[in-house]
């Protein structure tokens, strides 16, 4: 059987090796500690799973949900923008339900990329947007995200000519793998360049409520004018503790938001509708719970930044997202420096190399497994010599 060519040319999925040479230690009675994946250890909040066990009884959840997702969940998204952000939405038009942000930022390529059309992609990034270019037929050229600026975006440094080609931009923040934050400021320049070259900007929000020290994340909808040209992603897999149950959004211009609808309604029936019941009851949490939360997930920060600095790396707290990135030390590659990790202390973390090109250098460790897990981890750590 011969596969189409974009299975053919997607690439191995980053954790596939990782797991495999976890599989390997485990055959030989080790086990390993895994900083690789970020996926919340921490449950889903009671409140949440009891508004499921209550909604799955409804039989009007029985039934297909709709694409767009339910009008009390919409609203609930526009409610929490608007608390939140101060950013004012209209549910009917500008937000739709998506089955995690992950499913409507590999669709929405499809909304705006023909074959052989060019998406603006972050290096390092979360590596769906270039997948979904390519699955919609289109070219990805990445902008190289570094370390002097701050992990943003230079749009000085984007070619013209490219520019004026491209259909689409991505941005994320508070950015994963790096941990870096942007301002309003940065938002505004994002939207002006799209705007100046009428590109569909897409932003990429899922980690806006896992901040720390008192730092509080914008929304690119703040910026007056944004919703001409962009549609933000949010979800509450990290927010909430729920990437099991798969609930996210999106928000913005009515024409992109209608065009995402109208490619899903084609693939999908939408989200099942007792899980938009539990992503309106996480909506709802508290700001006294989302703190408890994000604070779980400081003093792990605090913790393994300080180990990484004790055996000698420049590592930094971020003031926001699960993800610490850091600079592996002279003579080493993202994967040398992983290898030697594993090998010699048992731990796994992620090879930068794994979103792109520009993370190589770069190592990510993620901060959601359970605190005893953490602390065995970093005992190993410290036991690690640079040589
Ligand atoms: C986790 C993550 C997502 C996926 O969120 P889901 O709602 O679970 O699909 C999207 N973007 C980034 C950058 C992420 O880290």
């Amino acid at each position: 059987m011969k596969f189409a060519k974009r299975v053919q040319d997607l690439p191995p999925y980053l954790f596939v090796g990782i797991s495999r040479a976890i599989a390997k230690k485990k055959e030989q009675g080790i086990e390993v500690i895994s900083f690789g994946i970020g996926d919340p250890d921490i449950p889903t909040p009671k409140s949440v799973i009891d508004r499921l066990k209550t909604a799955s009884e409804n039989p009007i959840h029985h039934r297909y949900p709709e694409s767009e997702g339910l009008p009390e969940f919409r609203e609930s998204v526009a409610k929490f923008y608007s608390d939140r952000f101060g950013v004012n939405l209209d549910y009917k038009t500008e937000i739709i339900n998506l089955i995690g942000a992950k499913e409507g930022i590999a669709h929405a390529p499809l909304c705006f990329i023909d074959p052989g059309d060019i998406a603006l992609v972050p290096n390092p990034a979360y590596p769906v947007y270039e997948i979904g270019t390519m699955f919609a037929g289109g070219e990805t050229v990445f902008i190289d995200l570094l370390e002097e600026n701050d992990f943003l975006i230079d749009f000085s440094s984007i070619d013209t000519k490219v520019a004026k080609k491209a259909k689409m931009l991505w941005i994320n923040y508070p950015n994963n793998p790096t941990g870096a934050i942007a301002n309003l400021d940065f938002y505004k320049e994002a939207v002006e360049f799209c705007k100046n070259f009428d590109i569909a900007l897409m932003h990429d929000a899922c980690y806006t409520e896992v901040t720390f020290d008192d730092y509080v994340a914008p929304s690119i909808l703040q910026v007056p004018g944004a919703k001409d040209i962009a549609i933000e992603f949010h979800s509450l897999s990290k927010t909430a503790n729920m990437t099991g149950w798969r609930v996210g959004s999106a928000a913005g211009n009515p024409d992109l938001i209608n065009a995402l609808m109208r490619v899903k309604s084609n693939i999908d029936s939408g989200l099942s509708q007792a899980i938009q019941e539990m992503g309106m009851e996480a909506l709802s949490l508290s700001k006294d719970w989302i703190n408890e939360n994000n604070n779980i997930y400081k003093k792990r920060r605090d913790k393994v930044v300080a180990t990484l600095q004790e055996i000698g790396l420049d590592a930094k707290a971020p003031s926001a997202t699960l993800y610490i990135w850091t600079r592996v030390p002279d003579g080493y590659t993202s994967a040398s420096f992983t290898e030697r990790l594993l090998e010699e202390v048992n731990v796994v973390v992620t090879p930068g190399s794994g979103y792109g090109t520009a993370g190589e250098g770069f190592i990510r460790l993620s901060l959601t497994i359970p605190d005893d897990q953490i602390d065995e981890g970093l005992n190993r750590l410290s036991k690690f010599t640079l040589k």
